[in-house]
């Protein structure tokens, strides 16, 4: 306060506050002397603690107009007698700006040396002019320039300009140590000199490398696959957005090809080898697909057995289709995974950017549309063309309503047993018939059990559909039998009713009460069901075998193929797959699959007959059994009595009470 008490100099914030004086610049002068005896008691206590207060910094700055620095010559005192209060006012020394720092500096100096946080001052030419025993530990001794700080040339000049406009920043930055860059948290401030417009930086950095790589490794792992290690969705999202919006913006053609990857029957090798033998071979299709892919593009695992690959730059046909192969054959060779040899097949939907669609969702959705159609068509590969789209979206509605039908189908008989004969190679008898599930729908007419068996299994109706049909198609091979027509019957057996553990019981349930005999049914088991925990499947056929009923491996060469099953399991009939007669390729290797099952004792069947060349050249080679539309379609109950009738007898009288 100046001599007279009229004007406040310089107070700290608790002075100020005491005065009641919130703009320091517009205090005018007043009568604080004969304001202070005014006041009571209570509020000199406050006035004491705020002038005890400055006697601790001895150098500070004038919070006039021109912000001075200033050296505090005269602390205060005050006396206080019973009514009169003196007041020995505070005198301050003005200060070059140099000298401010210097004193500044020698004052702070033991505690600044003791710190970890770097501390450094540069003038305005951006010249080191202080630096603290941590920075002189830690950097390197070419640290002369604001510049020289940082490890990114770019940052200091973003540095400078931000700090000038705004007097202060913090920012993350890689600062030059002698350990090599290292991130710091780095807190700018500008002190303006005296003198004008010049300003120097003061720098405050504390290492953050450790919260630094705590933060990448959280980063990494929203990032990552955890099980294959492979970028995972929320990575393929960001880069489609780079993508999307790096190349719209550019000049030249915009485009990448995406492929999105599906396993064939991955989830019965999931259900059957369980979820770590699912995991391995997950693992292995992901090394694949890296090996496969390599530089060319980026591969992704979206979860559960999906995986995209992103072709940045690649659009082209013959581009895509020979990386599509090279995937394929990648894939080729066989897993060894779980003690059990396993078929790898994927099935690839191809979708290109932006020729197939405008935007990321729209891009994988039809690149998605695609995988359905090459899976359905068994293809490997599909392109995607815009026709997809409509019957993608019609087959997941019809499936829906499928589903809720399924409900009704079994309540409201809707479920029907079609029939197709087995012929003998030996002298063209009917030897047995096999009953195919038929769902006759009030509206969309018969639907084909490949399209709605899947869906009772994943809906668990398939347990009660199953009894349902070994029921019915014993009582039908029964009625046969008392009418004279004494055939076995096969009866197919879905997966899921085979791992359900009552199986046998269901089957025994049957005989009892069709009253059909074990040794006239024939149950139809496909590879698949063979994976996994083999004693149980071991204790389940060994259960059917010995209650006298036969068993049939059904479309062999479909699956894994694999020949150890045919030794391991009470087998008695093969059935070899369709597929083997109607691929020109596969039609090689239906001779030694043939020659094999005769090896190993085994009835042979096969599937799939269309013509009579088939039929000579399957008899030749010393085939058991044949069934197919070159003799038979599939027919309803009463059309298959008839069929029979006319071949088993040559009279016809006792057709009506048969079916
Ligand atoms: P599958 O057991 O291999 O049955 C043979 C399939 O081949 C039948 O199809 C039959 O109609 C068809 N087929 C027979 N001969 C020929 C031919 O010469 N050429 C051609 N192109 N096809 C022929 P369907 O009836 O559509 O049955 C398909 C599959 O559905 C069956 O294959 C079987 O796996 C399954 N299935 C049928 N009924 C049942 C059932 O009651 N329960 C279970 N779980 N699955 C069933
Ligand atoms: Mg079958
Ligand atoms: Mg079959």
């Amino acid at each position: 306060m100046d001599q007279n008490f009229t004007t406040l100099l310089w107070a700290n914030d608790a002075g100020w506050r005491f005065w009641g004086i919130d703009n320091h610049d517009a205090a005018n002068p007043r009568d604080f002397m004969s304001e202070l005896n005014l006041r009571k008691k209570s509020e000199w206590r406050g006035f004491f603690k705020a002038l005890d207060d400055l006697n601790e910094p001895t150098v500070t700055r004038c919070p006039n107009r021109t912000s001075q620095p200033a050296e505090v010559v005269t602390t205060v005192r005050v006396e206080s007698q019973i009514d009169t209060h003196q007041i020995e006012v505070v005198t301050f020394r003005v200060l070059s700006e140099e000298s401010f720092t210097k004193i500044e500096t020698s004052i702070e100096a033991t505690s600044l040396n003791n710190t970890d946080t770097l501390i450094l001052l540069f003038d305005g030419k951006n010249n080191l002019t202080y630096r603290n025993a941590a920075t002189i530990r830690d950097l390197p001794e070419s640290t002369v320039t604001f510049q020289d700080l940082f490890n990114d040339p770019s940052a200091s000049e973003l540095l400078l300009k931000s700090i000038r406009k705004k007097g202060e920043v913090q920012v993350e930055q890689e600062l030059n140590t002698r350990h090599g860059s290292c991130w710091h948290t780095v807190s700018l401030k500008k002190i303006v000199a005296s003198t004008g417009n010049e300003f120097s930086v003061l720098v405050t950095a504390n290492n953050s490398s450790r919260w630094h790589v705590a933060e990448q490794r959280a980063k990494d792992l929203a990032q990552k696959d955890s099980l294959t290690s492979l970028p995972n969705r929320a990575a393929m999202s960001a880069f489609l957005r780079e993508l999307t919006h790096r190349k719209s913006s550019e000049s030249y053609k915009a485009e990448f090809g995406l492929f999105f990857l599906d396993l064939d029957r991955f989830k019965i090798i999931n259900d059957s080898l369980g979820h770590a033998a699912g995991d391995e071979l997950l693992i292995e299709v992901a090394n694949r697909l890296r090996h496969s892919v390599g530089e060319m593009g980026n591969v992704y695992r979206l979860g559960g057995d999906e995986f995209v690959v992103i072709f940045d730059g690649l659009a082209g046909y013959d581009e895509l289709t020979e990386q599509a192969e090279n995937i394929l054959n990648g894939m080729d060779k066989p897993a060894y995974i779980a003690d059990q040899k396993l078929r790898i097949r994927p099935s690839i939907g191809i979708c290109t950017y932006p020729a197939d669609g405008k935007s990321i969702t729209e891009v994988l959705e039809h690149a998605d549309a695609a995988m359905y159609l090459a899976k359905a068509e068994r293809s490997g590969y599909c392109f995607f063309d815009a026709q997809m789209t409509k019957s993608h979206s019609d087959s997941s509605k019809n499936r829906l309503s499928l589903e809720n039908d399924l409900i009704t189908a079994m309540e409201e008989n809707q479920l029907e047993i079609y029939y197709q004969p087995k012929i003998s190679c030996q002298d063209l008898s009917v030897s047995g018939v096999e009953a195919l599930l038929r769902w006759n729908h009030p509206e969309r007419g018969m639907i084909s059990p490949e399209e709605f068996i899947r869906i009772a299994e994943e809906t668990n109706h398939i347990s009660a559909i199953g009894r349902w049909v070994l029921e019915a198609a014993m009582t039908q091979q029964r009625k046969w039998h008392d009418a004279g027509l004494t055939l076995p019957i096969a009866i197919n057996i879905s997966a899921q009713q085979f791992h359900n553990g009552d199986l046998v019981e269901h089957v025994s349930g049957a005989l009892k009460a069709s009253g059909c005999e074990p040794d006239m049914v024939e149950l139809e088991i496909t590879e698949s069901m063979l994976l996994g925990d083999t004693d149980q499947i071991q204790a389940t056929l060994q259960q059917l075998s010995s209650m006298g009923i036969m068993l049939a491996l059904d479309d062999f060469g479909t699956g894994f193929s694999n020949l150890a099953y045919l030794q391991k399991y009470p087998l008695d009939v093969l059935k070899i797959d369709r597929i083997f007669l109607a691929d020109q390729k596969r039609s090689m290797l239906m001779g030694t699959i043939l020659n094999m099952g005769k090896v190993l004792g085994l009835t042979v069947v096969a599937e799939g007959v269309e013509n009579s060349v088939q039929a000579d050249w399957l008899i030749s080679r010393g085939c058991d059994q044949l069934q197919g539309f070159y003799f038979s379609k599939p027919l309803p109950v009463e059309e298959i009595t008839l069929y029979l009738m006319d071949k088993c007898f040559n009279d016809n009288s006792a057709t009506r009470s048969a079916a």
